[in-house]
């Protein structure tokens, strides 16, 4: 048997073949392995440039044309990131460079790149409501058939040839449904009432009744065949000081979120957190009928990422908790410590009330002029989420509770995103309001 030699790397006590010796000068193949990838990590800093794409470009479709076009990975080029943020460059489009956008995203498309295109059309549509009304017959031509939203736009034509398709189009009756929720105009209104009374033979096939895929959409139909809102406009940013500088230059003003209370969860003995306290006639709430002056929404942040759970209100506005909480299943069975859900900062006082001193001051602001109902409600274009008003950002499937007193189904009045409640957070809290009832709901979804 060959005696094996000792690796000549310091430090190191792997034994080796004399053979591998003579081919690795003395190192072990780990050693050899390690010295190679740090070599060439040193090669890779030497001579890495910093590559600037937007280096003298001023405009914005510019720039967004560059943000767009897909990247080729070079370990060697560092690409500096754009000053702004995608969101933010679509945010500053005129009317006229929307246009521009919009034609690039049509251009994109006719050269087979749909995914790009999509996403264009998809921000233009979410960011500043732009209508596709004359692109729509050429989308659905190339068979381009989802998001649904882009498509809430769609002409009277496209409309009637779609109510038409549906009865017939088996393979997408799904998406067409959903496009149609989304035009949502008094004849889709009619349509879905009328598949409500009798329902269509296709019906049977569908995991969900039509005139259900009216909540994706944001609305349903009323006990008379009426469209009723399930989300209140428009949508206010909601966001913390401080984040980065850019950020900041929405201009707002503070508001309270994620406040700890000093009440205790009676399921999981956790605290109750303030997700958001709105004085009742802020102009992001013109719409909702509250009695008190602060719209206060307390739940608990372990309980309602596991269902549901409804606050009712006291005489003088401050929640309390329903006796309508239904426990979900397997929230017996959990461990509570290692599930706790604690926000970012606030750890030491939910710990020790007596560690309030050691609270680190988080700042949140709502910002002063309020953003198209759609612009939250595309999670996966991870927009600023966090928000009072707009469309829900559905992680899943739209999911609207029913007030549990009057088995209305409850308004979305706004959402914080995981990321917001603690670092690494994920997923989204929805808050719901009943306002007959004066309650409130808290649920949670995730990817
Ligand atoms: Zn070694
Ligand atoms: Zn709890
Ligand atoms: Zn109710």
């Amino acid at each position: 048997m060959t005696e094996r030699i000792p690796c000549v790397n310091e430090g190191c006590d792997h034994k080796i073949l004399p053979a591998t010796a003579a081919k690795t000068g003395g190192y072990c193949m780990p050693c050899k392995q390690e010295m190679e990838r740090e070599a060439y990590q040193r090669y890779i800093e030497a001579n890495r440039r910093d590559v600037d794409l937007y280096e003298g470009i001023t405009d914005a479709v510019q720039v967004l044309k560059i943000m767009h076009e897909p990247r080729i990975r070079d370990p060697l080029i560092r690409y500096i990131p754009y000053k702004y943020s995608m969101e933010q460059v679509y945010l500053t489009l005129s009317a006229e460079q929307q246009c521009e956008m919009k034609q690039y995203a049509m251009e994109r498309i006719r050269s087979d790149d749909e995914d790009t295109g999509k996403d264009i059309l998809m921000y233009l549509v979410c960011y500043h409501d732009l209508p596709l009304t004359v692109e729509i017959p050429e989308l659905l031509e190339r068979e381009i058939l989802y998001p649904a939203v882009l498509f809430k736009g769609a002409s009277v034509e496209t409309r009637d040839h779609l109510l038409h398709q549906v009865n017939h189009d088996e393979e997408n009756r799904n998406l067409i449904l959903m496009m149609l929720a989304y035009i949502g105009d008094d004849v889709v209104v009619q349509q879905f009432w009328r598949w409500k009374r009798t329902q269509p033979t296709w019906a049977s096939e569908m995991y969900v009744a039509p005139e259900c895929y009216a909540l994706q959409a944001g609305w349903e139909l009323t006990q008379d065949g009426q469209r009723r809102e399930l989300f209140i406009t428009p949508s206010y940013s909601l966001y913390e000081v401080g984040e980065t500088d850019a950020r900041e230059r929405v201009k707002g003003e503070p508001v309270s979120l994620l406040e700890p209370t000093s009440k205790h969860c009676p399921w999981c003995g956790g605290i109750f957190i303030s997700l958001m306290n709105v004085h009742a006639r802020h102009p992001a709430l013109h719409s909702v009928d509250w009695r008190s002056s602060q719209l206060d929404v307390q739940t608990c942040l372990l309980c309602s990422s596991y269902g549901v759970v409804y606050m009712e209100m006291d005489g003088e506005g401050n929640p309390f908790w329903s006796e309508h909480n239904v426990k979900p299943d397997g929230l017996d069975d959990i461990d509570l410590e290692e599930n706790k859900v604690e926000v970012s900062g606030m750890v030491s006082m939910i710990l020790d009330d007596s560690a309030e001193g050691q609270r680190q001051q988080r700042l949140f602001h709502i910002a002063s002029e309020p953003r198209q109902p759609f612009h939250g409600s595309e999670w996966a274009m991870e927009p600023s989420l966090s928000q009072v008003g707009g469309h829900p950002g559905w992680v899943q499937d739209a999911e609207y509770p029913a007030c549990p007193a009057c088995s209305t189904t409850m308004k979305a009045i706004g959402q914080l995103d995981g990321e917001m409640i603690q670092e690494y957070g994920e997923g989204m809290f929805y808050m719901f309001v009943c306002e007959p009832c004066q309650m409130t709901a808290v649920s949670y979804q995730q990817s």
